[in-house]
């Protein structure tokens, strides 16, 4: 499995050949990712079938697009059966992947697909740097209209905590630098607010930007949706984003998913750009995609209007997400909830939803 396998340790997979054929097959996995092993022209027809079958460590169970073609959405199923979601989306002058860090999510958060189906497994580093290079091979073969046909920008977005499997995370993180050659500032890492590993981030040699996603700015809703809320409290979670903002200029992003009744008052609004502001941090944001299972709804284009006005006129700088991927069930989880129904086999048991509802 190439992917499973350290980039620095190929020849153990490939014994017989000399290090420049390692070297080629370590950029056709890293640098130049293609589909099959058929287009690995220059290694020997007997390397390439040898590896035919077991390129990817995850198969394409879905692929939908939409928006014109300038969103793709994968989901991917690993052989112990477990899926993934991974979503391309394509920007005049940047090509972005959302990943997913786990199988599932134990966190819980009340409004989220992925937490409402609850933890299957972490995902290994290969199966984490596979979804990145899985798109640059489909970049390659069907570039997107008017978007770059390499992926500039990834967010760990997707499905799971990437804090929760930190070192899986930072091997990932790892290779797309210094082994893919991106740019550590193009990787947002989106964590629910895990502070000890927001420490470990810091401290890493990489400046990768950091979205905290915060929701609401008081405990006593915060925990209404976000369970873990009540080990990591918000003040917790502004020291340590003021931490990793004080380490070399990193950037941090603090992610608002608007409910509807729940966090889009003009008192949250007030106090989150207070937050933002403090902290230098640019807030994202984003309309409630509404899950089956969640009581929470999005608000209307109006009242998502005057929030953003709101946070803004307290001198935060705000930017609302588009709502990019809907028509193909593009937030975290939702692919999969919907391919789950159609094999019910394959569902995962519904855990009854966690916390308290607002
Ligand atoms: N676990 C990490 C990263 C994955 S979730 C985290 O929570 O940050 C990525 C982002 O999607 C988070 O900001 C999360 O709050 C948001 N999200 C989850 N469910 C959503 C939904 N139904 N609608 C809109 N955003 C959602
Ligand atoms: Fe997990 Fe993030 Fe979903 Fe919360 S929002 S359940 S942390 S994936």
């Amino acid at each position: 499995m190439p992917y499973l396998t350290a980039p620095e340790a190929l020849d153990t997979l490939l014994p017989d050949q000399p290090r420049y054929r390692i070297d080629q097959f370590r950029e056709w996995l890293y640098r130049h990712p293609v589909l099959t092993t058929d287009e690995m022209t220059n290694l020997p027809l007997r390397v390439r079938q040898s590896l035919a079958d077991r390129l990817w460590p995850m198969q394409v169970e879905v692929e939908q697009s939409g928006d014109g073609g300038r969103t793709v959405k994968w989901l991917f199923r690993a052989p112990d059966g477990v899926a993934v979601e991974a979503v391309l989306m394509g920007y005049p002058r940047r090509t972005t992947l959302c990943i997913s860090s786990q199988a599932g999510c134990a966190m819980g958060c009340t409004f989220c697909a992925t937490g409402q189906f609850g933890f299957d497994r972490h995902l290994a580093a290969g199966e984490i740097v596979a979804q990145v290079a899985y798109a640059n091979a489909h970049l390659r073969a069907r570039p997107m209209p008017g978007s770059p046909a390499r992926v500039g920008n990834v967010v760990f977005m997707g499905m799971g905590e990437p804090l929760a499997n930190y070192d899986n995370v930072r091997e990932g993180i790892r290779r797309m630098i210094e082994v893919m050659g991106m740019s550590a500032r193009s990787i947002t890492v989106s964590t629910v607010g895990i502070t000890p590993g927001i420490d470990r981030l810091a401290a890493e040699p990489w400046p990768v930007t950091l979205a905290l996603s915060l929701h609401a700015a008081d405990d006593h809703l915060r925990e209404q949706l976000v369970p873990i809320d009540r080990r990591y409290p918000v003040e917790d979670l502004i020291a340590a984003a003021r931490r990793f903002r004080g380490s070399h200029g990193r950037r941090v992003t603090l992610e608002w998913t608007l409910m509807e009744g729940v966090n889009d008052s003009a008192e949250q609004a007030r106090s989150l750009a207070a937050i933002a502001v403090e902290l230098g941090a640019h807030v994202n944001v984003i309309p409630l995609n509404p899950t089956p299972l969640a009581p929470q709804r999005r608000p209307s284009a109006e009242r998502t209007r005057r929030f953003v006005e709101e946070v803004a006129r307290y001198g935060a700088t705000c930017t609302l997400r588009d709502t990019r991927g809907t028509e193909i069930d593009a937030a975290c989880g939702q692919l999969r909830a919907r391919s789950d129904a159609r094999s019910p086999e394959r569902a995962t048991p519904v855990p009854a939803p966690p916390g308290r509802h607002p």
